[in-house]
């Protein structure tokens, strides 16, 4: 029995987007990008944190009272949270008698963790689907993911893994031998700009989509449609080049960007496109088209 324990932050069970057949998809928590059109900012921090549901709310005001830090106050009927003092006690969690008030972040172990996967192993069976690995960024609960996907190994379960490829080389070459197929996320080519709008160099990331061409590996290249920042002439042009080099692309799931400016207020994060539109329809059919010049089996996904 290992030790190691992960941090997530949801479970989501007959997911149909995140690779072949009917999959059960686990959220792990921390990334260490910061991509402005993050759909899961929740699950961006390492740690545990609280959610605020106003629409829950009936005003009782328990929490303020229970907080011994002072970092809750009413504005305009709403619990308004200071997370610069907030320790993420629970304390407010535990006395709101409507769940307004919620813990991000439960830890688990693989075993654990296992024991939630078999609950769907029928509709893997009958779907050839199996378990997919999300976040945040999976690599950065390596030791727990690497359990994980061993025990997944032993009882013969599908894995995909989620990523962004952002980890050291020598982490990923260990990991990757016990995971099927990659969802590899390519964001952006030009090295200052994935820097302005992710917080960190491609240089690992395309290094490590390199180590799984070499190894072989089943990889579907994912790329988030974002109006003006990753649908640039010349993003798409460098994006394309680089897979259609590739020979062991299995697909391209295009991902229009969609705004979830409400999770951003309820966990207190800013959303930095707040204002951007998702693209139109006509727009994810041209970026499409293009891709499948190149002959790649492109799917849009959710
Ligand atoms: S989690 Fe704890 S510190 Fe944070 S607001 Fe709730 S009671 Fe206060
Ligand atoms: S305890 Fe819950 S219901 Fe009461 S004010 Fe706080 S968030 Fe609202």
């Amino acid at each position: 029995m290992s030790n190691i324990n992960g941090l997530i932050f949801d479970i989501k069970r007959f997911a149909v987007h995140d690779g072949p057949g009917i999959r059960t998809t686990i959220f792990l928590k921390g990334c260490p990008l910061s991509c402005w059109w993050c759909h899961n900012p929740e699950g961006l921090s390492n740690s545990q944190e609280i959610i605020y549901y106003d629409y829950k709310c009936m005003n009782c005001d328990k929490c303020i009272n229970i907080c011994q830090q002072n970092a809750l106050e009413e504005k305009n009927n709403k619990i308004v949270r200071n997370h610069k003092i907030c320790t993420s006690c629970g304390n407010c969690v535990e006395i709101c008698p409507t769940a307004s008030q919620q813990i991000i972040g439960q830890k688990i172990s693989a075993e654990n963790t296992i024991k939630e996967i078999e609950k769907d192993r029928i509709f893997f069976e009958t779907s050839n689907g199996g378990v997919t690995f999300s976040g945040g960024e999976p690599l950065m609960q390596h030791e727990f993911l690497k359990e994980t996907l061993k025990l997944c190994k032993k009882r013969s379960i599908h894995t995909a893994l989620d990523t962004s490829g952002f980890c050291h080389s020598d982490v990923f070459n260990t990991l990757i031998k016990f995971n099927d197929l990659f969802l590899y996320d390519l964001k952006i080519i030009d090295d200052q700009q994935h820097k302005k709008y992710t917080g960190v160099s491609n240089k690992k990331i395309i290094k490590n989509l390199d180590i799984l061409q070499e190894k072989e590996k089943d990889i579907i290249i994912r790329f988030t449609i974002v109006k003006g920042i990753t649908d640039t002439k010349e993003n798409l042009r460098d994006i394309i080049n680089l897979v259609s080099s590739f020979e062991k692309i299995k697909g391209i799931d295009l991902l229009p960007f969609h705004n979830v400016n409400e999770k951003y207020q309820r966990i207190g994060k800013q959303n930095k496109l707040k204002d951007i539109k998702p693209p139109s329809s006509n727009d994810i059919k041209r970026i499409k088209k293009q891709f499948e010049q190149k002959d790649l089996n492109v799917r849009i996904s959710g």
